[in-house]
This record gives C-alpha cells, sequence and structure tokens, in this order.
C-alpha cells in the first residue's frame, strides 16, 4: 500500500495528499503532521512491517469539505486520490492478471487538486467575496497577467510595467497565483509552474478551442503578454481539475488607464476591502455595503478595489444610485426583490463544471424568474438612467428554459440527486407511471398486511422494510411457530429475541416491483437532470450576464441605501484638478464614533491648482489622520460610482491614489519601518501625475528629529515642484510652516484644540493657518501620564524652548536654503556641463597624450563640482 501511497504522493508534490481508505481520507507522514496542527486532530500511527511507525491522522469522507475549507485556509493545497475501482473489481483485476486475490490493492487516482483559486463549492467559498486565480508571466519587459474567479466564471486580461504587478494584484486580491518556474522576478508567494504553459500561441489556441471560435477578435485585442498568461493559467486550471475544465467566460481586457491606480501600501493603509487585521468588518467596504445578495457585494468590493478613472462611466454609476436614492419606495421594493435571489452565478459555475445539483438547478429558475419579475417592475419607470436601460434586456429573455425548468423540477430540489424525487409530476409521463407502479405495490402491500392479519389471525403481524432485508412479514415471537409450516405460504427468514420475520411470494413480487420501478425512476430522473444542466450549460453566457446585471442593480441599489441612512451626497464629477468637499466625515470613524454615541466633526477640504498642497499641524489625537482619510476615501467612493459622506463634494478626477502613513509597523516583513516609509515614499514622487492624489501621514517620523524633519521637508517641496499633484500632507514638524514662504500652492492648515482649565480640549476641527503649538505634554496628560513626569517634561521643554530662541532652535537657517527648484537646477548645471565638454569631444581626432590630459581635466571639473 505504501508504494501506491509513494507514488500517489510524488505526484501531488507539495499539496497534502488526501488518501481515499473506506469512509476516510487519510494523510500519512508529514502531511499527517500538518493536517493534525491545522485541524486539530489526533495525530495517530501506523505500524509498517520492518520499518518505523508511520505518522498518519484522517477525516471521515462525508464531512471532508469542513476539512478541506480549513485547510486552503491555512493556505494549503489538497491533493484527493479517490479510489477508482470496488475491491470486487480488483479482485477480479487480479484474477486476469493471474495475481493472488488477497494482496490486490484497489487503485487509486488523484482526481483533483483543491486549491485557494480552484474552489467551486458553496461550503468552501465565501459568498461575499469573489475568489480569484491568477497566472502571470513576462513578455519583453511587460507582464501579462490573466485572473478569473471559476465560481462565477469571469476571466479578465490586462498587461502592465513589471513595477505595477503588486499593485495589480492587490486590486485583483488573488487567492492563488501561479508564474513560470524560470521567472527570477516572479511574487514570492507564486506556485512555480512549467514555463512551456506560458506560451501566447499556446494559450490563444486554448481559449479558441475553449469557446469553441476561429478567432479570439469577438472578445476584444489580447497582447501576446496576455495570452500568454492565459495559457498559463489555463494549463494550471487543466491541471487541478485533472482534465476537467472549469466554467470559463470569454476574457475581458482591463485597460489601463480606466480605473484608478491604487498600489497595494496605499490600498492596505486605506483600509478599502479589509482592515489592517484582515477583516471586512471595520474596512469601508464592511461600512458601506448595504447589498442584499452575495452577488451584489462581491461586485461592490470589485467596484471599490477600482475606482474608475473615467468620468462617463462614474456618472453613469452615480446615476443609477440617484434613480434609487431619490426615490424610496423604489428602493424598497427592489431590494426586497433582489432579496430573494439566489446566488445564479456560483449555481451556474457549479453545473457547468459538472459538480452541480438539482438544487442549483432550482436556484437558477428561481433567479431568472425573479429578474424577470424585478424586469417588469422597472421597465414601468419613466426617465430611466442610460445604464439601466442598459441592463434591462440583460434581465430577460429566459422564458423558455424557466418554464422548462418550473415544469420539470420540485419547488424545493435537494442537493443531493442520489435519492431521485426532485423531478416533477406531470413532467414525463413514463416517469409518472413508474412512480405510479411503485406507490401501487406499496399500496398493494398496505392491503396485504391487512389480509395477512386476518388470515393468520395475528393482529400483531406487521410488513416492515429495512436496508438489509427490504420487506419482510414480523410477528411476536410467540406466534412464530404458527407461520413455520411448509405450507403457511410464508418462508422464515429471520428470528430474533422478540419476533421471528418471513417472507411470502405476494410480498417478493411486489417488492420487486418497487424496486424494479425504483431503479428506472432514478434512472429516469438522472437523464432529466442531465438534459436539464446541459440545457442550461448551452444558455451559460446570457444567464451570467443576467447574474451581473442583477449585481449591478444591487450595488446600486445598497449604494443609494447607504446614502439614504447616512444623509451622503451626489458627489460632482469634475476635469479640474480640484477638491472640494463641505462637511465631509469619514465613513467607518463616524460609524465607529456613533456607536460610541458620539458624533464626528465634518470638516471641509478646498484643494485647487493655486492650493494644491496643504500642510496639516496640530496636537497627536487632533484628528490629522483622519481628515486626511475621510477626503481620501470620499475620492475613493465618488470615482467608484457612490455617493459620498458630505454635504457637497466637487472631485477633480483622480489617476492615482496614494496614502502613506509615516513609520508604520511593518515589521512583519522584515525591512526597518523607516525603510518602508523610504521606500512608499520613493513610489510616490516617481509615480504621482498632476492628476493624483497623495495624503501623507507623518512621513518622516520614523527617523531622528533632524533627518525626519529635512526628510519631510524635501518630500513636500518635490511634490509642490515636481508631482504638482494634490496633496494633504499631515506633519507635527512645526518647522515645515516656513515652507508657505516658498512654495506658493502651499498652504497652512491645523486642527483646533484649546487648553481649558489646564486639561486639553481637542475640537477635531480643521482651520486655517499654521498650529500655534504642539500640545504634546498636554496629550501625555490627557493619555494618564502620570503628573509628576508631565510636570519634569514641562521643565525640560521651558528649558530647550530657552535654548531654541537662542540659536534659532531646529529650522535654524533653512530661511537661506535656496528655493527647491533652483537647488536641483544648480547641480544639473554643473553635471551638464561635463556632459557638453564630453559630447563636444571628437575621439577620434585626439592622441593618447592627450586623451590623457582630457581625462585629468573631467576628472577635475567633476571634483570641483
Ligand atoms: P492624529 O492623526 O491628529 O493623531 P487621529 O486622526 O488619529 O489624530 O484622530 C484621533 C481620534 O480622534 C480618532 O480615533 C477619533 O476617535 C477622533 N477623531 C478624529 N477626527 C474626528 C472628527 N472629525 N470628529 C470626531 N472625532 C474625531
Amino acid at each position: 500500500m505504501m508504494e501506491q501511497y509513494h507514488a500517489l504522493k510524488r505526484e501531488a508534490g507539495e499539496c497534502l495528499l488526501f488518501y481515499r481508505m473506506g469512509d476516510f481520507f487519510e494523510l500519512f507522514f508529514d502531511d499527517a503532521k500538518i493536517a493534525a496542527g491545522v485541524l486539530d486532530i489526533a495525530l495517530t500511527s501506523r505500524g509498517e512491517s520492518g520499518g518505523e511507525a508511520v505518522p498518519m491522522c484522517g477525516v471521515p469522507v462525508h464531512s471532508a469539505d469542513g476539512y478541506l475549507a480549513r485547510l486552503i485556509r491555512a493556505g494549503h493545497r489538497v491533493a484527493i486520490a479517490e479510489q477508482v475501482e470496488t475491491p470486487d473489481e480488483a479482485r477480479a483485476r487480479a484474477k486476469a492478471e493471474g495475481k493472488p486475490s488477497s494482496k490486490v490493492l484497489v487503485a487509486r487516482k488523484i482526481i483533483r487538486f483543491v486549491t485557494a483559486g480552484t474552489l467551486t463549492e458553496d461550503t468552501l467559498l465565501e459568498p461575499r467575496r469573489a475568489n480569484r486565480l491568477a497566472a502571470l508571466c513576462e513578455l519583453r519587459g511587460r507582464v501579462g497577467l490573466a485572473a478569473c474567479d471559476i465560481s462565477t466564471g469571469r476571466m479578465e486580461l490586462e498587461e502592465c510595467e513589471a513595477d505595477g504587478v503588486a499593485a495589480a494584484l492587490s486590486r485583483l486580491g488573488a487567492r492563488e497565483i501561479v508564474a513560470p518556474e524560470d521567472w527570477p522576478d516572479a511574487p514570492y508567494e507564486a506556485i512555480a509552474r512549467p514555463p512551456g504553459d506560458f506560451a501566447s500561441e499556446r494559450g490563444r489556441k486554448r481559449l479558441e478551442e475553449l469557446h469553441g471560435v476561429a478567432t479570439l477578435d469577438a472578445f476584444g485585442t489580447f497582447s501576446r503578454a496576455m495570452l500568454a498568461a492565459a495559457g498559463g493559467l489555463l494549463a494550471y486550471l487543466d491541471h487541478a481539475g485533472r482534465g476537467s475544465m472549469p466554467f470559463l467566460l470569454p476574457p475581458t481586457v482591463n485597460e489601463t488607464g480606466t480605473v484608478m491606480a491604487i498600489d497595494e501600501a496605499s490600498r492596505t493603509s486605506l483600509e478599502i476591502t479589509a482592515t489592517q487585521n484582515g477583516e471586512r468588518a471595520g474596512s469601508l467596504l464592511g461600512t458601506v455595503d448595504r447589498c442584499v445578495t452575495s452577488a451584489g457585494a462581491r461586485l461592490l468590493a470589485e467596484d471599490l478595489s477600482a475606482p474608475l478613472a473615467r468620468r462617463a462611466a462614474i456618472e453613469a454609476r452615480l446615476a443609477l444610485v440617484r434613480l434609487f436614492h431619490e426615490d424610496p419606495i423604489l428602493r424598497g421594493d427592489t431590494r426586497e426583490a433582489l432579496r430573494a435571489i439566489p446566488d445564479i452565478a456560483r449555481a451556474l459555475a457549479r453545473l457547468v463544471a459538472d459538480r452541480g445539483s438539482p438544487r442549483d438547478l432550482g436556484q437558477v429558475r428561481d433567479g431568472l424568474a425573479q429578474a424577470r419579475r424585478l424586469n417588469d417592475a422597472l421597465t414601468r419607470l419613466r426617465d430611466r438612467p442610460p445604464l439601466l436601460d442598459e441592463l434591462l434586456p440583460q434581465l430577460t429573455g429566459h422564458g423558455a428554459l424557466v418554464d422548462e425548468l418550473s415544469r420539470a423540477l420540485v419547488p424545493s430540489p435537494p442537493t443531493e440527486r442520489g435519492s431521485g424525487g426532485y423531478i416533477a409530476a406531470g413532467y414525463d409521463a413514463a416517469l409518472d407511471a413508474l412512480r405510479e407502479t411503485s406507490g401501487n405495490a406499496r399500496r398493494a402491500i398496505a392491503a396485504m398486511e391487512a389480509r395477512y392479519r386476518s388470515e393468520t389471525g395475528i393482529s400483531a403481524l406487521k410488513i416492515k422494510h429495512n436496508g438489509v432485508l427490504g420487506y419482510f412479514i414480523e410477528v411476536p415471537a410467540r406466534h412464530g411457530d404458527a407461520l413455520m409450516g411448509p405450507d403457511s405460504g410464508f418462508t422464515h427468514r429471520q428470528t430474533m429475541a422478540n419476533a421471528v420475520r418471513f417472507n411470502s411470494v405476494h410480498l417478493h413480487e411486489e417488492a420487486s416491483r418497487i424496486a424494479e420501478a425504483g431503479g428506472h425512476a432514478l434512472a429516469a430522473e438522472e437523464a432529466h437532470f442531465e438534459a436539464l444542466v446541459e440545457t442550461v450549460v448551452t444558455a451559460r453566457e446570457r444567464i451570467a450576464q443576467t447574474a451581473d446585471a442583477l449585481a449591478r442593480i444591487d450595488v446600486a441599489a445598497g449604494l443609494a441605501e447607504r446614502a439614504a441612512e447616512g444623509d451622503w451626497c451626489a458627489p460632482q464629477i469634475d476635469d479640474a484638478p480640484c477638491l472640494e468637499i463641505v462637511a465631509g466625515r469619514h465613513p467607518v470613524v463616524e460609524a465607529a464614533l456613533a456607536r460610541a454615541g458620539e458624533r464626528f466633526v465634518p470638516n471641509d477640504c478646498g484643494l485647487a491648482e493655486t492650493d494644491r498642497l496643504w500642510l496639516i499641524g496640530g496636537p497627536n489625537m487632533g484628528g490629522k489622520s483622519t481628515f486626511l482619510r475621510a477626503n481620501a476615501l470620499i475620492v475613493l467612493l465618488a470615482q467608484a460610482g457612490s455617493y459620498v459622506p458630505a454635504t457637497s463634494a466637487r472631485i477633480g478626477l483622480v489617476d492615482r491614489l496614494f496614502s502613506r502613513v509615516g513609520a508604520s509597523d511593518n515589521l512583519a516583513r522584515g525591512r526597518s519601518t523607516f525603510m518602508v516609509e523610504m521606500v512608499e515614499t520613493a513610489a510616490i514622487l516617481a509615480r504621482a501625475s498632476e492628476r493624483s492624489f497623495v495624503i501623507l501621514d507623518e512621513i518622516g517620523r520614523g527617523t531622528s528629529t533632524y533627518d525626519g524633519l529635512a526628510l519631510a521637508w524635501a518630500v513636500a517641496e518635490a511634490i509642490h515642484e515636481n508631482n504638482r499633484c494634490r496633496c494633504l500632507f499631515a506633519t507635527h514638524y512645526h518647522e515645515l510652516a516656513r515652507l508657505a514662504e516658498s512654495c506658493d500652492a502651499l498652504s497652512l492648515h491645523h486642527v483646533r484644540a484649546r487648553e481649558w482649565q489646564g486639561d486639553l480640549v481637542l475640537l477635531h476641527e480643521v482651520a486655517e493657518g499654521p498650529a500655534d503649538r504642539s500640545y504634546g505634554l498636554a496629550v501625555a496628560k490627557l493619555a494618564g501620564v502620570p503628573p509628576e513626569v508631565v510636570d519634569r517634561a514641562s521643565a525640560v521643554l521651558a528649558k530647550l524652548e530657552k535654548g531654541r530662541e537662542e540659536t534659532g532652535g531646529l529650522a535654524a537657517g533653512l530661511g537661506d536654503l535656496p528655493l527647491f527648484s533652483a537647488a536641483v537646477q544648480a547641480e544639473q548645471q554643473e553635471c551638464d556641463s561635463l556632459r557638453d565638454t564630453l559630447s563636444a569631444l571628437d575621439v577620434d581626432a585626439l592622441s593618447p597624450r592627450e586623451a590623457l590630459d582630457m581625462l585629468y581635466q573631467l576628472k577635475r571639473e567633476a571634483g570641483e563640482s
């Protein structure tokens, strides 16, 4: 057995091997140790002849799904090795091969790899979250990226620069990533796959075959890098499913520039779809989501992960939200109708992947029927927004299919099809006749019981049924002898302590009729099931469209609900680089404060081309960070097509959104926090454009005061002069205020605080002008630092401040600094004089001596500069 096990384990590679033995999946060796730890089940051992004991553990087959889910969540992949023949077949095979049948082992095969990105089972999937698998590879400096969610069939292709990979992956939220094993720059968590899988021509061919088309032109224009990635993705799916392909819709292209770019660090810091602890509750998504369907919730997560960058598309979404916002009755009715709609996208994917059940067919039926009803209600509206007009036709057109499914299926079909009973009466006359036959036979048996009682005079005689004997006649033990006679018409089957069991010719006949009719009925139901699945599969693309349209309507109605609940406003999208927000709030902090019975203080923000960088000072805990994030989230919500928590908002389209917090605790990744802070800041300086929006929270905090101030100063200057983006910059360095003297589009602001009767009151109000002082000691007092420590700190502070007055303080001399642009230019000029000399040089005309002189001269020039 161990030989067979090892062969399968080699095939399973890094995956844990679930080895089927009877009613259990067993795991051995290291697999067993890992699984026992993750699943918290007993680790036992198995003695191997002549060898050491082998560690093992097992999970029951009937509850394997729950265990699989936990292993996958813990980051493992699992190979399922099933028995592919019965013990009888194994013995027959052994006999045919001339081997002793006692030694033979049931053949086993890996039938599937269960991995995070290839799940379709309802029990293993999170309903409100997409489940993506991504493949990527590099082709001539460009990275192709293919992603799919086989639980809904969606497939997306895109291409990006090498440095855009992390951002793209975090936007997609891929659960599993594959990449060629010979690619040195592959993301570290990627599963290495054979490079041959990632060939663009093969990718194209596979896609064409999969969708039965001669060319992919109808689906869009795909670059070679995209096709190569698609090839890698399809090859991996093929491998994981052991040759059976899951449900995939034709691929769509994610064009660059259509969505707002948000890199991984900004995404994490803004807590868009998950908090820093990885939880949905407490994230922007968790606070905004009012969707009533899982598909809607998944789409909302995508919208927030990839806000749009095109004005027309944003306005189209906003118009749909407005429709539901302005009409609360329509909103209520629509949400009520949507609530009744099952997750058709996932039911469909299971049916297409051949893992469907009668219940999935029932869900498709109910979902499509409900979609039709929703369409009827919404078509009656006048002045429909264009997006709704686009969606409505997708809700209908399934009349024939819904009729067929309604006639064919019982109202609530079961998830198991083994015992039948899901095909409705009246759908198939032959099936009805079979059911009639077994019904008649059952009635005949009931009549037989009454007859036997009167014939034998034994009133306690019963006809019973069990799994081992089938139907039998049972009498109490004391009446047993009366029926034992050879001509009694009964044959003895079993004597129990209290009862004796018999058979009779008539009973046997009726029982056979039931069994036979039952068998035929099951086969008939099975045939109908397959035919119905086939009909659904044929219509899969249209059904998927309907599911998408329903999700879009749910998102819009849900956002309208959220807006009404929180008194949000419709943002106005503008082409000018402005950001005018009146009474903006941070949705998550506001909700948290509301739960504690506290009020959020709304604040205005007014960035424009001539006033694009706000420096915000003020005490710790004063609300700087919250103000920064509130504005970033408002921009994000607006471009995702949502209303925003403000009284009014005019938002100039943002192409990239950046959020950085100084020296956050990111040691988990093994880099010092300050290093992380600088790497992230460097990325902003390299990428932010005039259309970007940046929030910087206490940049420079992670190092010594002098370094920190110097860096914060230089970063603020660079953003002002070079990037010229809109930026909110929170800092506790008062000294930065002097930047306002040299940077004309920079203005000073602060969060207000007051000392009242010796106590600090934080007002959380953003006001114009520099912060007057830092209130550090007052904050310390507020935080509960003992009074004697605060007193001592006051004394130290007084000394320091005196010193500052005498020397001019930390920022003494900063006033003499040349302007940022002038300083950079001066350096470049020196460098340029070298360049000029070099380019004027005719190297071929130089004698060796002259060349050497020239080198000395150039070196002197460089040394001077
Ligand atoms: P800072 O960045 O200035 O240190 P934070 O933005 O982290 O301050 O705010 C500290 C706390 O103050 C928040 O956790 C929140 O409870 C509260 N707070 C911040 N802004 C507001 C506001 N506008 N209204 C009410 N409470 C606020």
